[in-house]
């Protein structure tokens, strides 16, 4: 069974110090505004409306937490890199988004959406330069791939795969549409991959 069929709505932060209690780990969802984060996790949780799918980026400030199972929680960070946000409520951001990823134990990995078609741009970088230093797993998504034709999605997939194998070699990457359905099986077994590795978790 996918780990994010029973997903629900658990809390809305917009403070790290009101960062919620709780026994289980956190599997963390980030990427730019726009670049599809939303539609992922409602594809992933086969839920319509489970984190709104924003019709004017950059709106979301909070990290929103859905629980996946009594000890599994997804952590939705606020996109980043929005031109038309205020310098104050950016930096702001960027001290929870840095934070968050680098402080937080019970965090198991990061899920890092990026538009297929905008990959790797500086502050995605910034994000792998920020959790590549807790050693913890990262995944990639590169999403909106129905966008593009099949031959460009790949060889888009291959120079990220490319990039990565020289900076970031852990770092795992997939080609995803959340319109077409396309890489769901290999993000569920990517990210269930995570959960089975860790000994902290029982099941
Ligand atoms: P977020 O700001 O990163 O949460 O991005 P959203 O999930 O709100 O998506 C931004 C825009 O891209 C919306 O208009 C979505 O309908 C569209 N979108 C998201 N994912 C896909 C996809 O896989 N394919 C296509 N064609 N459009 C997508």
């Amino acid at each position: 069974m996918s780990l994010f069929n029973e997903a629900s709505f658990y809390i809305s932060v917009n403070r790290l110090k009101d960062l919620p209690m709780h026994n289980g780990a956190e599997i963390a969802f980030a990427g730019r505004s726009n670049a599809g984060k939303s539609s992922v996790i409602n594809t992933l949780t086969r839920h319509n409306k489970l984190a709104f799918v924003s019709k004017t980026p950059g709106r979301t400030q909070h990290i929103n937490f859905f629980q996946l199972r009594s000890d599994l929680f997804l952590v939705d960070l606020p996109g980043y890199g929005y031109a038309k946000v205020p310098a104050e409520i950016r930096n702001h951001w960027k001290s929870l988004l840095s934070e968050y990823l680098q402080t937080r134990e019970i965090l198991l990995g990061l899920v890092l959406i990026m538009d297929v078609r905008h990959p790797l741009k500086d502050l995605d970088l910034q994000m792998l330069n920020w959790f590549s230093i807790t050693r913890k797993s990262i995944h990639i998504m590169l999403t909106k791939a129905d966008k593009l034709s099949r031959h460009q999605a790949n060889s888009t997939l291959n120079e990220v795969k490319d990039f990565l194998a020289l900076h970031y070699p852990t770092v795992s990457v997939q080609l995803f549409s959340s319109t077409k359905a396309v890489g769901l099986e290999e993000a569920n077994r990517i990210i269930k991959g995570w959960v089975d590795n860790d000994t902290a978790l029982l099941d």
